[in-house]
């Protein structure tokens, strides 16, 4: 990984915004920035060496990760001894990660740089450059993607009438260990029944019926970073007017992916899925937004919704996710990852999209 790298991009972002330094404490930003994976550690990032501050627990596995900073073990929070050392290194505007920052900690960092040290937002500059992933952090994301698409085949033998949704679940992330990730992403989905027109439907304890939409989102963890995939199938023979919705999701879908390529908008590809449901007087049932980034995070820069502005860029790493839900009836959503290219986009999630019935 290029660490070194990131941070001189950081340190550009930090002379455009005319700071000092950043204190960065948000734990996906310490890894990409300098390859820590633990739980506790402050970064103070400056034109001058980056200082990495963590506590004794995480000396050894600091001193192993950490590229491109000195470690250093602080004796009290490691957040106070960041800001001791960015005022002894004569720093008077530092930036903080307002996002993550909570106020007691924001109050503890004011009172050791006192009134002379102007403290400034930072909001989102190291997350642009997560955006944008290298060819390392493409080669993690499509590790994770096979992995979890490798999982869907053997998991379509437990949708099962009468298996509760939460048994599904079990199965797909035993799976899912055991096929080495170190954890899902988020919380597996599987909404079957009426249950899948909740866009967030959690696996619950419900059982399965004998005939109806399942929808199933679920992603892995594998060497940091995650993937995300939804695919709804049938149970039983569908309906025309089941059949119907799907297939008008999954045409809203292609017009998304379609819309992809580098200079389009983020709202440009959430309008082609949206117009595409418009003609078949779905799109008020589309509730949420197309798409999101994913990476060391599985929800990150760059948001795919209505009117929104971000450019997209080769190598950000992107889901297109349209779901039309009928509330009491029933829903469908089809979720991959893409990967922007030079020449427009290549769909990294290989399972297949046609409508599965099973019985
Ligand atoms: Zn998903
Ligand atoms: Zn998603």
């Amino acid at each position: 990984m290029d660490f070194r790298g990131r941070q001189h991009k950081l340190r550009l972002a930090l002379e455009r915004l005319k700071v000092d330094a950043v204190i960065v404490t948000h734990l996906p930003n310490l890894r990409y920035l300098c390859g820590f994976t633990g739980s506790a550690g402050v970064l103070l990032a400056s034109t001058r060496r980056p200082v990495f501050f963590t506590d004794g627990r995480y000396a050894e596995q600091a001193a192993i990760q950490v590229e491109g900073a000195r470690v250093a073990i602080a004796k009290g929070p490691a957040l106070a001894s960041a800001a001791a050392t960015a005022l002894k290194q004569g720093f008077r505007r530092i930036a903080i990660e307002s996002d993550y920052l909570t106020v007691a900690q924001l109050h503890a960092l004011q009172q050791v740089l006192g009134k002379a040290v102007k403290v400034v937002s930072l909001a989102g500059t190291v997350e642009a450059l997560r955006a944008v992933k290298d060819a390392d952090e493409i080669g993690l994301l499509r590790d994770a993607v096979e992995l979890s698409s490798r999982l869907f085949r053997p998991l379509l033998t437990s949708l099962r009438p009468g298996a509760t949704e939460s048994a599904v679940a079990a199965r797909l992330e035993f799976m899912a260990r055991k096929a080495g990730a170190e954890a899902m992403s988020f919380e597996t989905i599987v909404a079957s029944g009426e249950r899948s027109a909740l866009p967030h439907g959690v696996a619950s304890a419900a059982a399965l019926p004998s005939g109806g939409f399942v929808v199933l989102d679920y992603g892995v963890v594998l060497h940091g970073y995650c993937s995300d995939m939804t695919r709804t199938v049938h149970l039983a023979k569908a309906s025309t007017e089941a059949r119907a919705l799907y297939v008008a999701v999954l045409e809203a879908q292609l017009a998304a992916i379609s819309a992809v390529r580098p200079g389009a908008t983020t709202g440009e590809v959430d309008r082609a899925a949206r117009q595409e449901l418009k003609r078949a007087k779905l799109d008020r049932f589309f509730t949420h937004s197309t798409g999101h980034g994913v990476g060391l995070e599985i929800h990150e820069a760059p948001r795919l919704a209505a009117r929104g502005e971000a450019v997209l860029q080769p190598g950000m790493v992107i889901t297109i996710e349209p779901g039309v839900y009928l509330p009491g009836k029933y829903g469908v959503r089809i979720e991959d990852m893409l990967l922007v290219t030079a020449a427009g986009y290549e769909v990294l999630t290989p399972v297949n999209k046609g409508l599965i019935e099973l019985n």
